[in-house]
């Protein structure tokens, strides 16, 4: 059976830009956020990777995800001396319920703690179980999306009793505009973060995500958090091109057409041949993940690499099917053949800007239609 559509995932790819970061960065550990199935590669391939290069700790969403990562991290082979001196860690970002409290006890997942409850909740929890187990604590400097705000960080100042009976493992927050490195929010949110961990007990403290990478020493703290630079997707206006493609995505080439001047291509007839034309059908489409906006010509064609050339995607986007000019290139073309979507020759950041969106999006939207492969 022919595969309509594949991903192929460079796992030396991966490791490299994980070095990468982590070299940027020499006084902190790097952690890999993996949520959201490693940004749609899938966890099963991705943690593996990342693990052998060295990383021991992990950001997830969800505990669902969270759990999922304990399994695959269990499976790995183990090196007794050194994860005693480097335990695996695996994070909860979106917080703690009362009644997963015990789940994460009996497999030692850590819940990243977004307020002054959540705190109190683990305080008990880890009191019934009979032994402290660590946590982070989750400021919010600024973004207003999860943490303990400021009023919450001044009412624990120099409080030691919320504190007792359980670890603080890791102090963190989250930059809103690290992709932007002369956004003035930046420097308020270190300054907010600064005054965070001197009202909080000593602890470990993590700020930058990818883009704060960048922002300079000030931001790496002791950990960093990086997600789409791992998968290979530029996190910030700076032009990071030392990091290496991870994901590419290729289809077939279903047909291939002549049409006439004043043809039309697709749904709605929105695409008018101004000349007469080549063009190939290939088997790929939204139901790919595929954006249908990248099928339209303003602000510019989404290109696509066939042949040793960049062509344009014309026409709306079908569900299973697009369509590509390709009048300008001589050479043979065949209806089997492979065209690249995105990856090494097309870069996932211009289809993404195309498509009005983010490579975090075009990732996470892969879904599981795919054959993965690999490299
Ligand atoms: C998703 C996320 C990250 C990773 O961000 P990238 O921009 O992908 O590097 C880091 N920290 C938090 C809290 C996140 O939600």
């Amino acid at each position: 059976m022919i595969d309509s559509a594949w991903l192929e995932i460079n796992l030396t790819a991966l490791r490299n830009n994980y070095s990468t970061m982590k070299n940027h960065c020499p006084t902190a550990q790097a952690s890999a956020v993996v949520k959201s199935n490693a940004y749609g590669l899938g966890v099963d391939v991705v943690v593996p990777a990342l693990f052998s290069e060295g990383c021991r700790q992990f950001f997830v969403a969800t505990l669902d995800e969270a759990i999922t990562l304990n399994n695959i991290v269990k499976s790995l082979p183990q090196n007794i001396e050194d994860d005693a001196l480097r335990p695996v860690r695996i994070y909860v970002l979106n917080g703690l319920f009362a009644q997963d409290a015990g789940t994460y006890l009996e497999h030692g997942i850590l819940p990243c703690l977004n307020s002054l409850e959540q705190i109190q909740l683990w305080q008990s929890a880890c009191h019934r179980h009979g032994a402290p187990a660590p946590a982070a604590v989750y400021v919010d400097t600024g973004f207003n999306r999860l943490g303990l705000d400021e009023a919450n960080i001044e009412s624990l100042r120099n409080e030691t009793a919320p504190f007792e009976g359980w670890h603080l493992e890791l102090i963190m927050s989250h930059l809103a505009c690290g992709d932007t490195p002369d956004h003035p929010m930046n420097r308020a949110q270190l300054e907010r973060f600064h005054n965070a961990l001197t009202a909080l007990p000593e602890a470990p403290a993590s700020l930058a995500n990818s883009a704060g990478v960048w922002l300079g020493s000030d931001y790496h703290f002791d950990l960093t958090r990086c997600g789409i630079s791992l998968y290979g997707g530029a996190a910030s206006q700076l032009p990071d091109t030392i990091l290496e493609p991870v994901a590419s995505v290729f289809a077939h080439i279903l047909q291939l057409r002549v049409i006439a001047i004043g043809e039309s291509v697709g749904y709605g007839a929105d695409f008018v041949a101004q000349n007469d034309m080549r063009i190939a059908i290939l088997s790929i489409g939204y139901g790919d993940g595929i954006i249908r906006q990248a099928g339209r010509s303003q602000p510019g064609f989404a290109h696509v690499f066939v042949a040793g050339h960049a062509v344009p995607i014309i026409g709306r986007i079908s569900m299973d099917l697009l369509a590509i000019d390709v009048s300008e290139i001589e050479a043979k073309l065949e209806t089997g053949m492979a065209v690249e979507i995105f990856g090494p020759n097309a870069s996932i950041d211009s289809l993404a800007e195309i498509s009005q969106t983010i490579s975090y999006e075009l990732l996470t939207r892969l879904g599981t239609r795919y054959k993965r492969i690999l490299k």
